[in-house]
């Protein structure tokens, strides 16, 4: 009966103790053959037995400890040059592991697929953060290194910079590169840093083959990631995510709210200030402003901005949203260049013309969007912005 409860095969049960509100142990021995010498077959002798603490999967609610007495062996001949060895067993648990083989799978899986943290499990199974650390490493380990196939064949990649951590006193900004499958919309790997250096040991890792089938690779605007793909995925059709190129014209037009209000009231905005009361129907979607927010837009654009620098950038964003209401990749094209040339006209706020020659030098890319329709997030997002 209590064999049945525990689970594991070929053990016997030699007890089980816990107090309340105590961890609950369990002390098996194995039940199985005595094993023959590995190097000439005798018979081996018991020598001793040791006990081993293993961390088990908690049982009716309580942490648990599978208390396992091991045999030592020895062998009988005495000619022999084996001396002694300890029994394993990796039903029960892998050699050096402190948790049993069945706690290492479920700990493994609740981080791998269910995205738990490991400070979680090791207070749900009452043990040390490493204990669970050491055994997710090495069990997921085994799991993606026995599948080097697991990334499939990925027709649309896309590289991102995603901030991963701050670290230190000054909490210094650290970098990853997220490597996507968009077409799927599923992550593939994170590298750290955004230099791109990364990025191509990973790309070089995978393996010619696999590289020639990725037909379009998309990016934010930066140049690290086009020189990766550049070098990598030469064939493959460059994307400029839109995402990325609204936010672009988004942050352009707030620099330059920020500019004029400075220019014009001698400080940063504040609450009264027609310009700071405007900062959020700037960025909204224009379809999106209701008559009474257009109409109040307007109000506070020529109560602050006299030399219509604001009101510029924001037909600039619009104008840059418009871009992506285009169907045809050719009149996309043409539209980018158009609008890249006229932002740089030098009666334009300096953030216009900075947009404009972004536009220029990411045309093509812009442009591929219209042939590829991939990206790094949903598409819905440049139409929300
Ligand atoms: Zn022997």
């Amino acid at each position: 009966m209590c064999e049945l409860l525990v689970g594991l095969p070929d053990v016997r049960i030699l007890g089980v103790h816990g107090k309340a509100n105590d961890v609950l142990r369990i002390y098996v021995e194995s039940r199985g053959e005595r094993p023959g010498c590995t190097n000439c077959g005798v018979l081996a002798q018991l020598k001793d037995r040791s006990a081993v603490e293993l961390v088990d999967l908690p049982c009716l609610g309580r942490a648990t400890r599978l208390v396992w007495h091991k045999c030592r062996w020895k062998c009988a001949e005495a000619s022999c040059p084996v001396g002694s060895w300890t029994e394993e067993d990796a039903r029960i648990a892998a050699p050096r592991m402190v948790l049993s083989d069945r706690a290492a799978r479920w700990v493994t899986l609740q981080v791998g697929y269910y995205a738990r943290s490991i400070n979680d499990l090791a207070l749900e199974l009452d043990c040390d953060w490493h204990t669970v650390n050491d055994a997710v490493i090495a069990y997921g380990t085994a799991l993606v290194d026995d599948d080097p196939k697991r990334f499939g064949v990925v027709r649309a990649l896309g590289l991102d910079e995603v901030l991963f951590a701050r670290v230190g006193s000054f909490h210094r900004q650290e970098f990853s590169t997220q490597i996507v499958d968009v077409a799927r919309g599923q992550l593939l790997d994170v590298v750290p840093g955004r230099s791109g250096a990364q990025a191509t040991a990973w790309l070089e890792r995978q393996g010619k083959e696999w590289r020639d089938k990725v037909r379009y690779a998309t990016l934010d605007l930066s140049s690290p990631y086009r020189k990766v793909f550049t070098t990598m995925v030469p064939d493959a059709i460059q994307v400029a995510d839109p995402f990325h190129l609204v936010k672009l014209a988004n942050t352009k037009l707030d620099e330059c709210r920020r500019r004029v209000q400075n220019e014009t009231m001698g400080h940063r905005g504040r609450k009264s200030d027609p310009l700071y009361r405007c900062r959020r129907l700037l960025t909204k979607a224009e379809e999106r402003l209701s008559e009474g927010g257009r109409e109040k837009l307007m109000g506070l654009l020529r109560a602050g901005d006299p030399h219509g620098d604001v009101a510029t950038m924001w037909q600039a964003k619009e104008a840059v949203r418009e871009l992506y209401a285009h169907a045809d990749p050719d009149l996309a094209l043409q539209w980018v260049e158009q609008l890249g040339a006229d932002l740089q006209d030098a009666d334009y706020p300096i953030e216009a013309r900075s947009l404009g020659r972004t536009l220029i030098r990411w045309k093509h890319q812009i442009a591929a969007w219209h042939k590829a329709h991939v990206s790094n997030v949903c598409p819905s997002y440049c139409t929300s912005s």
